[in-house]
């Protein structure tokens, strides 16, 4: 098959996963039972398959519920696109050969792809999760974390480079959150610390730790500007953090080694 019909394939995957993400999020913030059946959040009626298509369905209804009209947030159709968008990154990448590690050879391939769909799919819940609710739930970090180790394992990453990624960036994080005593950073940052130096091992963790910071401060100002936070509301870290392992796993390599050059 041609190289760009798995790239679709990739995103139509990523794009259906999204509509779990979405779910995911709204029913651990509910306390709802994540296989419970889905239903408009305002006149809480059941939702037929039909209007539950990916994207498809939000256009359809014009971004109202079919029942009662209540607007339905584009969060939805955002973050299925966003997923099919990764998914699709991700399958280019490796299809292309573009910052794939020395050490992954054949069907591994296949593997790092799963690995990226999945860490991504953790990633993505944990953006949205900490920029709407301003807290990143352990029942997701720490899985992602425990899946990051089995499948760099699996894959034979370096184990030295993932401890030492780990150890650093979340004893970078474990530092602010003794000397502050919690007030800088919280428990959600050490453990997203640990999840990118993990994942990402050094240098690449380096890189998007540094990525953290400017979508830190680049999203800072746009949420004040919006009037979304105000000087003194949380900045949620949590989702800079996620969102600059994302970009760091597919565009990393490429964005390291054109800086390097750079230098010389
Ligand atoms: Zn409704």
């Amino acid at each position: 098959m041609p190289i760009v019909i798995y790239i679709i394939l990739a995103g139509v995957l990523g794009i259906l996963t999204g509509s779990i993400v979405n779910a995911t999020v709204l029913r651990t913030k509910a306390g709802l039972p994540l296989m419970s059946r889905a239903r408009c959040l305002s006149c809480v009626e059941p939702l037929h398959w039909f209007d539950l298509i990916p994207v498809v369905s939000y256009f359809v209804l014009k971004g109202r519920c079919r029942r009662c009209s209540a607007a339905i947030e584009w969060q939805y159709p955002a973050v299925e696109l966003a997923v099919g968008l990764l998914f699709a990154l991700f399958a280019g990448r490796i299809l292309f050969g573009l910052g794939i590690p020395s050490f992954i050879t054949g069907t591994e391939q296949i593997i790092l792809f799963i690995r990226d769909a999945v860490v991504s799919v953790f990633l993505v819940i944990i953006f949205l999760y900490d920029f709407r609710f301003s807290v990143i739930p352990d029942k997701f970090s720490v899985p992602a974390i425990i899946l990051v180790i089995l499948f760099n394992l699996v894959l034979g990453a370096s184990a030295f480079s993932m401890l030492i990624g780990g150890l650093a960036i979340g004893g970078f994080f474990s530092v602010q959150f003794l000397v502050s005593q919690g007030k800088w950073v919280g428990g959600g940052d050490i453990r997203m610390g640990l999840l990118m130096g993990f994942l990402l091992g050094l240098p690449l963790g380096m890189v998007a730790l540094f990525l953290s910071y400017i979508l830190g401060a680049f999203g800072g100002v746009v949420l004040l500007l919006g009037g979304h936070r105000s000087t003194s509301s949380h900045v949620p870290f949590g989702t800079f953090m996620a969102g600059a392992t994302v970009v760091t796993m597919i565009f990393g390599s490429t964005l390291l080694s054109s800086y390097l050059s750079l230098l010389q």
